[in-house]
């Protein structure tokens, strides 16, 4: 399986770190080795003094695809979950400032969380769902899938273009605002709506 990521699709965040906001979604992939193991705690790796938490919201492919259009993107995705693209963001800085690809900073071990997933039914309409991140019981980060700038069925559709989508594979839909530096000891708890979907330890 792939884990496909989009960069700067909520405007605030676009903001908050002085990026440009681009004419198409962004994309980088983290290899499947980046994915926290379920109830370990995430390490900081010591080629970083400044990683961040990103919470997104997440979508499972269900079906194999490329060239899907938005029109029938629906029907290749039934479960929508949460994660974090845990980011390096002094190692990202470095290499963005060079002009160098983002691996680095954004699919090292333990870099992708992947929280539960909730069936897609669960949902009115997956382009208006709540979801939040506390830190040690603050809320940190909290949107709506209603302010990403490209759609779910959207990214599916430019994501296929490139990349054939494969049963299993997940997209992380990129991050709203409120990303900060976590430190040992913290605690992260995801929300979809009120439901619980992860908890980490940061170590
Ligand atoms: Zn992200």
């Amino acid at each position: 399986m792939k884990i496909i990521c989009v960069g700067r699709n909520y405007a605030a965040h676009i903001e908050e770190l002085d990026n440009e906001k681009p004419e198409d979604p962004v994309l980088f992939l983290k290899p499947d080795t980046s994915i926290l193991l379920k109830k370990q705690p995430f390490f900081i790796p010591d080629f970083s003094e400044d990683v961040h938490h990103e919470v997104e919201i997440l979508v499972k492919i269900k079906k194999i695809g490329k060239h899907i259009d938005r029109k029938f993107a629906h029907k290749y995705y039934d479960e929508i979950g949460l994660g974090i693209d845990f980011t390096a963001r002094d190692l990202q800085s470095q290499l963005k400032r060079k002009g160098l690809p983002w691996e680095k900073a954004k699919s090292f071990d333990g870099a992708a969380v992947i929280g539960n997933f909730v069936p897609k039914t669960t949902f009115k309409d997956v382009n208006a769902i709540n979801f939040s991140l506390k830190k040690n019981e603050e809320t940190v980060q909290q949107s709506n899938t209603a302010l990403m700038l490209w759609k779910i069925d959207e990214l599916i559709e430019y994501i296929s273009k490139y990349f054939t989508l494969k049963i299993g594979d997940i997209i992380f839909t990129g991050t709203p605002a409120g990303v900060a530096k976590v430190n040992p000891n913290d605690n992260l708890t995801g929300y979809i709506e009120e439901k619980e979907v992860f908890s980490i330890k940061v170590k």
